[in-house]
């Protein structure tokens, strides 16, 4: 008798803690979700008030008010938004993911100016020009030489976390090296967007060949900037500040070739922030005051920036 209570106490034991895995399972997973549910299936939940992604589609660490690319197929273009990539070409291409750009269609509105820095991030100049961008509350690109981030960090960091966006313009921005071959360019802007990736967590998809694409640019470019998803941007008004032009002068040209209504819709503004380009810097409030006293919308380059030509 004393033998049997003692299995049946057994049998009692084993059958409660049973019954109490199985009630306490549903809440483990909901308490687990990563557990339950691949990542790569489950469904984002949405609201308004938190138009970013879920986290489990890599996403960086420092999420910005900015569009993420994954593969989250709820996840459309958010317009006027800087664009990243959550992984580079060859993490892309190690699990067979898409190479191609999200499909969205050419924004033009009535007054509309992007306001592009190239060469940058220098010490002097780009946090000028943030301060500057900063009192008038706009958004800019900037397109960034690999080799100057990696000796300046901090200031790209803080272009991201501002809000503008980024394009790739190369490593050492070296015509001679840069357009030996296509290879040796893409390996310039591969390289870069490591450097990128390294310092903000996400990457470009965006590029703007130094010296512009033509007269550089052969099919096989055009091929494989397809191929590797990149959008080259280039521009429709130049500030003519790569020469050493004054302020009042750069201000000049850009009035000046804004007399063609055409490129209202899309104005794609050139303008440097390197070295030596002090006098960008002097010209830039003017240069917003002039797109702000005629109602230019300010917007960032990205999927949905037009060609400029
Ligand atoms: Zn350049």
């Amino acid at each position: 008798m004393k033998y049997k209570s003692r299995t049946f106490q057994l049998v009692c034991a084993l059958s409660a803690l049973c019954l109490a895995i199985l009630v306490s399972s549903p809440l483990i997973l909901l308490a687990f979700p990563k557990f339950s549910t691949p990542a790569q299936t489950a469904s984002p939940i949405q609201s308004p008030e938190s138009p970013l992604p879920e986290t489990n589609y890599n996403m960086p660490g420092t999420v910005v008010d900015a569009y993420y690319i994954n593969e989250n197929p709820d996840n459309p273009p958010l317009p006027a938004k800087p664009a990243y990539d959550t992984l580079t070409i060859t993490e892309r291409q190690a699990q067979g993911l898409s190479l191609e750009i999200p499909k969205t269609s050419p924004y033009y509105g009535q007054k509309v100016v992007y306001l592009t820095f190239d060469d940058g991030p220098e010490p002097e100049n780009t946090p000028a020009v943030l301060d500057i961008l900063k009192q008038n509350g706009i958004k800019a690109t900037f397109f960034v030489v690999g080799n100057q981030i990696e000796k300046y960090p901090e200031i790209l960091r803080r272009i991201y976390h501002e809000g503008h966006a980024i394009g790739n313009h190369s490593y050492n921005h070296v015509y001679r090296e840069l357009y030996q071959s296509p290879n040796s360019y893409f390996s310039q802007l591969r390289q870069t967007d490591e450097v990128i990736k390294k310092i903000i967590g996400v990457r470009p998809r965006i590029s703007r060949a130094p010296g512009g694409s033509a007269g550089s640019f052969t099919k096989d470019y055009w091929e494989t900037l397809k191929k590797l998803g990149y959008t080259e941007v280039g521009w429709n008004v130049s500030s003519g500040d790569a020469s050493s032009a004054k302020a009042n002068a750069i201000v000049n040209n850009i009035v000046a070739q804004m007399e063609n209504k055409h490129l209202w819709s899309h104005a794609t503004l050139l303008m440097h922030d390197g070295r030596g380009h002090a006098e960008t810097v002097k010209a830039l409030p003017t240069i917003i005051k002039y797109y702000k006293d005629r109602q230019f919308e300010f917007r960032v380059i990205n999927f949905e920036t037009p060609s400029p030509w």
